[in-house]
């Protein structure tokens, strides 16, 4: 080995990140950067324009919904200081699911400011024990640090983070351990309902996928259904998503802008709308007989 040699093996591993497919979600993720704006009240955008990240005013700290992607973590902490916020206010940080593009500032804020981590208890496994299906590899990032998980969230816990309740639910599907979970936002006088739900990607429940993961009955997509079925009735007047997709966030952001006295993000149909087009996505590609 030699310098230019080491060099050279450095360069042909970043082109081989380059040519996978998922491997331009971390380059010049700065170019993703959205400007952060109030969702409603003292709910926050602070997410880029694929991943989200939102915060959470509670009176007595900060709330971080998902921690960005690997590698995205400076852009996260300008995002919260854009907003507004101190990051070193981040008491705590409730993380959708343990995949690599909503953990990315999970070790950097616990370490630097003593934020607790909280994460569904199926996922905290994986991240313990089952690393590689978090799909860190996808990022190539050598600098990463793991982290242990503060709070594993059960079903049906409520915990209080300052003035704000929250009720959890575990929906898993996109993995084991997606959560859902409700709380209350408050803009003056009036009062919301917001509803998030941790993970609707179909990558996981790919057929290939599913038989290396050991799920050889595909039971998960039959309990990502039911996953679906089990929070469709609650009552959400903003549906929080955790990739921007879900709710065409940057076209109703542009709208919002545009127009500050009608917020597109209060819409009650919303979220059961979007769980009703994954349930009937969901079964057309069960139907599916390549996916048998
Ligand atoms: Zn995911």
């Amino acid at each position: 080995m030699t310098v230019k040699s080491d060099y050279e093996q450095f360069v042909a591993a970043q082109q081989t990140l380059k040519d996978n497919p998922m491997g331009h979600f971390f380059f010049e993720q700065e170019r993703r950067y959205v400007k952060p704006f109030t969702l409603y009240g003292n709910l926050h955008y602070v997410g880029d324009n694929w991943v989200c990240a939102h915060l959470l005013d509670t009176g007595e700290g900060l709330v971080l919904f998902d921690a960005g992607n690997i590698g995205a973590t400076a852009m996260l902490v300008q995002a919260i200081w854009e907003a507004g916020f101190n990051p070193a206010d981040v008491r705590w940080m409730v993380l959708s699911h343990a995949h690599v593009d909503h953990i990315g500032a999970a070790p950097f804020f616990q370490t630097m400011f003593g934020t607790q981590v909280y994460l569904g208890a199926p996922d905290a496994d994986m991240l313990a024990t089952r690393p590689e299906w978090t799909f860190l590899h996808d990022a190539h990032d050598v600098q990463y640090q793991g982290f242990d998980v503060d709070v594993a969230i059960n079903d049906g816990d409520v915990f209080t983070f300052g003035n704000t309740e929250i009720q959890f639910y575990l929906v898993p599907g996109h993995t084991e351990g997606c959560i859902a979970c409700f709380f209350d936002v408050h803009d003056g006088n009036e009062t919301k309902r917001v509803g998030y739900y941790g993970g609707f990607g179909f990558n996981t429940l790919q057929k290939g996928h599913l038989c290396e993961y050991g799920d050889l009955d595909f039971a998960m997509r039959e309990r990502y259904l039911a996953s679906l079925e089990k929070v469709r009735q609650q009552p959400v007047d903003i549906f929080m998503p955790n990739h921007t997709n879900n709710v065409n966030l940057l076209e109703k952001r542009e709208l919002f802008l545009a127009n500050p006295n009608r917020n597109p993000f209060v819409d009650p149909d919303a979220w059961g709308r979007y769980l009703d087009e994954k349930r009937t996505a969901l079964l057309a590609l069960m139907n599916d007989p390549k996916q048998h």
